[in-house]
């Protein structure tokens, strides 16, 4: 059974129709190689290159029901939007999450409660990590390349 099958025979069960709606969001997440999403970047993928007509509400309504029904995990933290991730087998693994500050793209990874302890150590001795949660903000390769190439232009002009 398929990923596809067994949330439509969930869907079925809880008596749901299952609309191409939902079929197009899951099909986002998974296109979407573990980057978190928010409701808006869904409705903005689903919008804009899939060119299909949809309202930010009904986007809204199918992630709460993709994340009752196990497929999608929310993700919120302070001061942010809640982002969502796409559950492969349904195992939770990642913890960290890395965002852009310039393109606010977002990437999932994981880090392991020992990993952290051992880094943590010099600060804080005798400590047991049970639970991983960090946000790290910067800026991606993408728009790494980009502010350091426009840098490097405004020191050329500065040359001349
Ligand atoms: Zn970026």
């Amino acid at each position: 059974m398929t990923k596809q099958d067994l949330l439509k025979t969930t869907l079925k069960n809880r008596k749901q129709r299952m609309t191409a709606q939902r079929e197009l969001i899951l099909r986002v997440f998974m296109e979407s190689n573990g980057k978190l999403l928010s409701a808006d970047d869904v409705f903005m993928e689903i919008r804009k290159k899939r060119n299909h007509r949809t309202s930010k509400m009904t986007v809204k309504r199918s992630i709460d029901l993709l994340v009752e029904l196990g497929m999608l995990k929310e993700i919120n933290f302070e001061n942010d939007i809640p982002k969502y991730e796409y559950l492969k087998n349904r195992q939770i693994k990642e913890n960290a999450v890395f965002v852009c500050e310039s393109c606010h793209s977002a990437e999932a990874f994981e880090i392991s409660a020992k990993d952290l302890e051992q880094l943590l150590h010099n600060h804080i001795s005798d400590i047991e990590v049970k639970e991983v949660s960090i946000k790290i903000t910067g800026y991606c390769a993408k728009c790494k390349k980009e502010l350091s190439d426009s840098t490097e232009e405004i020191n050329e002009e500065n040359v001349k």
